[in-house]
């Protein structure tokens, strides 16, 4: 499952628990991206924050990963380069990309989609707010219960003052005031290398 994850929140984690459950699978790889092509770099967090929020997000569950493929791969992530690289690293495997249905609807978009269809099957689930579907007889369509939960509002509630408790784990509640991440005029403190 890739994704920004500034910050990941319960949206992320229900959907990779259902589609796990529902596909039997091995392993859950999050994989937070490098400089995404498609956000403004200013406006995104260092990667090493959004890769360690993913670590203490996900550490209690065994079948939970955290890659560092594309946040170690320089300049921007393609999730064509994201699945070759899983694939190098786990060459048995049969993977599985899962995707909102906000993200589903950009990735059909691409031209290269048939490539990306080639090396994972890919999974779409409900996301509030983003009709899921496609033409398409090879990418499952799943539903999840519904998370009305955004990073962009996880953002905005802090740098508001509002509480973001219950909408992220726990740790990645403390994490965010313990480095001070998306308050507004402060900076962000103890950037980890
Ligand atoms: P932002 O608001 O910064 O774009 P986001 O909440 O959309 O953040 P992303 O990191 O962009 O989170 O999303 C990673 C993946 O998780 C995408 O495939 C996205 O569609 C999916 N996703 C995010 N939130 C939810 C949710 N609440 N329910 C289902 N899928 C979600
Ligand atoms: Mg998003």
């Amino acid at each position: 499952m890739g994704g920004t994850f500034d910050p990941i929140h319960h949206g992320h984690l229900v959907a990779a628990s259902e589609v796990a459950a529902a596909f039997d699978l091995d392993e859950v790889v999050f994989v937070p991206t490098g400089q995404p092509w498609q956000k403004n770099a200013q406006e995104v967090s260092p990667a090493e924050h959004r890769y360690l929020m993913t670590v203490v997000a996900t550490a209690s569950n065994p079948r939970f990963t955290v890659s560092r493929v594309d946040i170690d791969r320089p300049g921007p992530t393609y999730t064509i380069d994201t699945l070759r690289d899983l694939r190098a690293t786990r060459p048995e495997a049969e993977l599985f990309f899962i995707t909102g249905a906000d993200a589903m609807a950009q990735i059909l978009s691409w031209k290269n989609v048939d490539e990306l269809w080639s090396l994972a099957h890919f999974v779409g689930v409900t996301r509030p707010g983003h009709e899921l579907s496609t033409q398409r007889k090879d990418v499952s369509l799943m539903e999840v219960p519904a998370m009305s939960i955004s990073s962009t509002d996880c953002r905005r509630r802090v740098s508001g003052g509002e509480p973001v408790w219950y909408l992220v784990p726990d740790g990645v509640v403390q994490y965010i005031a313990k480095h001070g991440l998306y308050r507004k005029g402060a900076p962000e403190t103890g950037t980890p290398v």
